[in-house]
């Protein structure tokens, strides 16, 4: 920050650019974007700005400039790795989207959208769906993350084992540089080979090379007939035989594979006390599997006759099959409600881990394991997309404990999983990127390959440091 200014006059100068609609200053105004979707960590900024175009992007940027103030980008705010809020509030602005949300385009010709960057997840698949078509990200947080925070992030959600994460949906982006220029790829085009694909930077990149303004994205054809099941099982081991057998006898029509355990139900129903009970819930272990297809494809005999073959099989022990869009919608509940559950039982252990698929199952057992031993107090809670490699082993301490004492509890389970982790060569983030708050697990364990890589890569787009310092990387100040 400039030394000569105060905060004051730092707020001053930014409504003088910016006029007095796009930024707020007042505490309980800036509350909302400045505390983590768990409410775990409450910070503080100079203020917020909320441009409504790409060009104020481009004047907020050279505003941040001229004043010495960095920039954190803010989408929906749902990020759960602290990627989204400030560190440094005496010298950070959060910059929203949120006045971004426009839908540009729908192109069912081209299969193809332009959105801007603060269009709501569930919003853009609503005008996708109106025009008959599907864009097939989907996670628990879509009612409120952004498109442009879903790109920077590169989503993954319930849907990746069919379509892919996010990099695999952008067709082109608009960005604003660190410097307020504008990087224009926002193109349609599906095959497009000149040289070195440069959007591909900003994808993943968690703010730290520019603003995403504008998002080009593929559909597909939406899938008009979708079966849902879930599924009770004896062990992993049957739940990865299942996952095999799935995929090839429902020809890879399967859009959704996930696994949970048993206290998922409770952990649910405690965030959502009206949900009914779907299925008895004393299996060890559940899947909630979904194929859907378009046209001339019946799902529902699909799905019927690959119960049937693997119930005869003893694989599956208990099962329901949604009988409407309302059931499937109840059982998907227990799913997403299950981290509201786990909210409201107080701070946590999350974790987003992938390991190979075919590794699975001993990797959940022994970092179960290790938390037992190292924090045996503590309630293991481990599910995700299976489908992917990808579980969310997450650690609830006991109720009761201190705020300290629930950190103790954390830092010990954390560090017995990455100890497993490791082992198993498995990546300490699938999905949810680094944020500030696995910044240190990731730089523990980066190559020096690649530490001087991404350095030289920040060094050549940012070298003010202005976009989310020490957000990945701590590269101390560049400028
Ligand atoms: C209940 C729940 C379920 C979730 N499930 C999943 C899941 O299944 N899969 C998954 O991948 N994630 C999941 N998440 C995490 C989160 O929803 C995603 O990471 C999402 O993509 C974040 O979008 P957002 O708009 O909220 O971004 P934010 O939280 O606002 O920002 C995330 C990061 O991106 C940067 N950023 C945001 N917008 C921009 C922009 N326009 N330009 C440049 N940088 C930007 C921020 O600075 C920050 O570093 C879940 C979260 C919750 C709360």
């Amino acid at each position: 920050m400039h030394s000569s200014y105060t905060t004051a006059d730092l707020q001053a100068a930014l409504r003088a650019r910016m006029g007095d609609a796009a930024i707020l200053t007042e505490a309980a105004e800036m509350l909302p974007f400045c505390r983590d979707w768990h409410g775990d960590v409450t910070s503080n900024a100079v203020a917020v700005i909320r441009p409504r175009s790409t060009a104020e992007v481009c004047e907020a940027v050279r505003a941040c400039l001229e004043l010495g103030l960095s920039i954190v980008p803010q989408g929906g705010n749902t990020g759960l790795v602290l990627g989204a809020i400030p560190d440094r509030p005496e010298s950070q602005v959060i910059l929203s989207l949120e006045r971004m949300k426009a839908v540009r385009s729908v192109d069912p010709d081209d299969f193809s959208m332009v959105v801007e960057a603060g269009c709501i997840l569930a919003e853009a698949k609503e005008i996708a769906a109106s025009k008959g078509m599907f864009f097939p990200l989907a996670l628990g947080a879509q009612g409120s993350c952004r498109i442009g925070g879903n790109v920077s992030t590169n989503a993954g959600g319930i849907n990746v084992l069919r379509y892919g994460m996010t990099r695999e949906l952008v067709l082109g982006l608009e960005v604003v540089l660190p410097d307020g220029t504008v990087f224009d790829a926002l193109s349609t085009l599906r095959k497009d080979n000149r040289g070195i694909d440069l959007k591909q930077l900003f994808i993943g990149a968690e703010g730290t090379l520019g603003i995403v303004t504008a998002v080009a994205v593929k559909l597909t054809p939406c899938p008009d007939s979708v079966a849902t099941a879930l599924l009770g099982l004896n062990s992993l081991e049957d739940v990865m035989q299942l996952y095999r057998r799935a995929r090839r006898d429902c020809c890879d029509l399967m859009s959704a594979f996930e696994f949970m355990p048993p206290i998922a139900f409770t952990l649910a129903r405690e965030a959502m006390p009206d949900l009914a009970m779907p299925i008895g819930g004393d299996c060890p272990v559940y899947v909630l599997m979904e194929i859907s297809g378009s046209g001339l494809v019946d799902v529902d005999e699909l799905m019927q006759r690959f119960l049937e073959n693997v119930l005869e099989d003893g694989l599956v022990i208990d099962g329901v099959v949604a009988a409407s869009a309302a059931q499937a919608r109840n059982l998907w509940l227990f799913r997403e409600g299950m981290n509201e559950g786990q909210a409201r039982r107080g701070m946590h252990l999350r974790t987003d881990i992938s390991v190979q698929l075919s590794r699975l199952p001993d990797f959940v057992r022994e970092a179960e394991a290790a938390v037992a031993a190292a924090a045996p107090d503590c309630i293991c809670v481990s599910y995700g997309h299976v489908g992917d490699g990808n579980v969310h082993l997450n650690v609830m301490p006991p109720s009761g404990l201190s705020a300290a004492e629930r950190s103790v509890r954390i830092h010990t389970a954390k560090k017995a999983i990455n100890a497993v982790l490791d082992r198993y060569h498995g990546s300490i983030s699938a999905e949810h990127g680094i944020g500030r708050l696995k910044r240190a697990d990731f730089e523990e364990r980066l190559p020096d390959v690649q530490r001087h890589l991404l350095t030289a890569i920040k060094k050549a787009i940012d070298p003010a440091m202005v976009m989310n310092p020490r957000c990945q990387l701590n590269l101390g100040e560049l400028s």
